[in-house]
C-alpha cells in the first residue's frame, strides 16, 4: 500500500523514519488513552448522600425500600454509599 510517486521523492531511509514516527504517534495515543484519567469515568456517577438530603430514617412513612431507586440489601441506583432500607432522600420516588 505504498505510493510509487512518493517513493521516488523520498528514499527508503526517510520512509522508514516516517513509518516509525507514525507508529510512535499511534502508540503514544493508545497508551495515553489508557493512562490519562477520564474525569467522567473516574468520578462516581452517583450522588453523595449529603448532596440530596439523605437521612437514615423514614420521612412521613416513606423509606428507601419503597423507592424505585432502591437496590437491596443496602444500596441505591443514584446515591453513593451504604443506604439504609429505612432511610429517605430528596430523590425518593415511590415504586409502583
Ligand atoms: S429515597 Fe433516595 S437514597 Fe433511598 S433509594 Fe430512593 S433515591 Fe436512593
Amino acid at each position: 500500500m505504498s505510493n510509487p510517486d512518493l517513493a521516488c521523492v523520498i528514499g527508503p531511509t526517510r520512509r522508514l523514519l516516517i513509518g516509525r514516527f507514525a507508529t510512535a504517534i499511534g502508540l503514544a495515543g493508545v497508551l495515553g488513552q489508557g493512562l490519562t484519567p477520564r474525569p467522567a469515568a473516574a468520578a462516581s456517577a452517583k450522588l453523595q448522600p449529603t448532596d440530596i438530603g439523605y437521612q437514615a430514617k423514614p420521612r412521613g412513612g416513606l423509606r428507601c425500600e419503597q423507592c424505585v431507586n432502591w437496590q437491596a440489601p443496602s444500596s441505591c441506583k443514584v446515591v453513593a454509599g451504604v443506604i439504609d432500607p429505612n432511610g429517605w432522600c430528596g430523590l425518593f420516588r415511590v415504586r409502583t
